[in-house]
């Protein structure tokens, strides 16, 4: 059993950048991240271990410095750390206010915003929050119950998939075709990497396991992209999750991981699926 990495996989720069600040911080001082750092439990126990408490509602801080996460926030939430007099660290990744810039100059110029992404994501109330008007749309039905609108500017939750996003617009130029419909593509650069370079993987794997949090977003995303080219794919947390039958026959076995899977967690399912490897074919059946 041959295993592979995908040629990009596990955490983007600005989720490493994010949790070196809230790491180095607590070192030096009380810290409440507001809302989650990152959707990966294995990093979230490491960080509470260290100190680092976790809010997803100002009111509720009881340090005096208070993180934004990678994921970004509106200017409200800007607004009332600041009112309460907490000293705000920005761990918001560049990549994501570039995608705030674009929807402000969408408005600005007079586009009806439209958001590509997960209504209750993190990422995208940052984006809604400060808006008077906007739609976000994650599905053709989301698109069929937009009211119609002169002017449609689009933009995207960073962690979506780029397929997904030219689809939904597409079905937005035929829905409304009198409409003005600008895409601004937000999508990052880590994502687009990892999603193209899950294609190529899932396409050469018998069977393919996607490292992720159970509540990460690119990580579903990963394993939805790696099932439409492998009928065999597998989403695991960490090692434990491993079972030996899912490699029965399998000569090939792809590895790709989500943004917010730490090198040490892909590193031990890397391991024990060489352990894996060395089994004979009979004791993966059985186990
Ligand atoms: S997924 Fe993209 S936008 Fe989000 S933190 Fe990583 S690099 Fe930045």
């Amino acid at each position: 059993m041959k295993i592979i990495r995908a040629e990009h996989l596990g955490m983007c720069f600005g989720v490493r950048d994010a949790i070196a600040l809230a790491v180095q911080t607590a070192r030096e001082r009380p810290l409440t991240v507001l809302g989650d750092l990152v959707h990966n439990e294995t990093v979230l126990a490491e960080l509470r271990a260290r100190g680092v408490q976790f809010q997803t509602e100002t009111p509720a801080v009881t340090t005096a410095t208070v993180m934004i996460t990678a994921h970004g926030a509106s200017e409200r939430r800007h607004a009332e750390v600041r009112a309460r007099g907490l000293h705000l660290l920005e761990a918001t990744c560049p990549l994501v206010h570039l995608a705030h810039r674009a929807v402000a100059r969408l408005v600005a110029e007079g586009y009806h915003p439209v958001i590509i992404g997960q209504r209750q994501h993190v990422e995208v109330r940052g984006l809604t929050e400060d808006l008077a008007e906007f739609d976000v749309v994650l599905s053709e039905a989301d698109v069929a119950a937009l009211r119609e609108r002169p002017r449609y500017g689009i933009a995207a939750q960073t962690t979506q998939p780029i397929e997904r996003v030219r689809e939904l617009v597409a079905a937005l130029r035929r829905r409304f075709p009198q409409a003005e419909v600008r895409l601004v593509d937000t999508v990052c650069q880590p994502t687009k990497q990892r999603q193209h370079a899950a294609v190529e993987l899932a396409q050469r794997s018998d069977v393919v396991v996607v490292i992720g949090g159970a509540h990460s977003n690119n990580t579903r995303e990963l394993v939805d992209t790696c099932g439409r080219h492998c009928a065999r794919v597998h989403h695991v947390q960490t090692a434990a999750d491993l079972r030996a039958e899912w490699f029965a026959g399998a000569e090939t076995v792809g590895l790709t991981a989500g943004t917010s899977t730490p090198d040490e967690v892909i590193a031990g399912v890397e391991q024990h699926l060489h352990t894996l490897a060395t089994l004979p074919a009979l004791e993966l059946h059985a186990r």
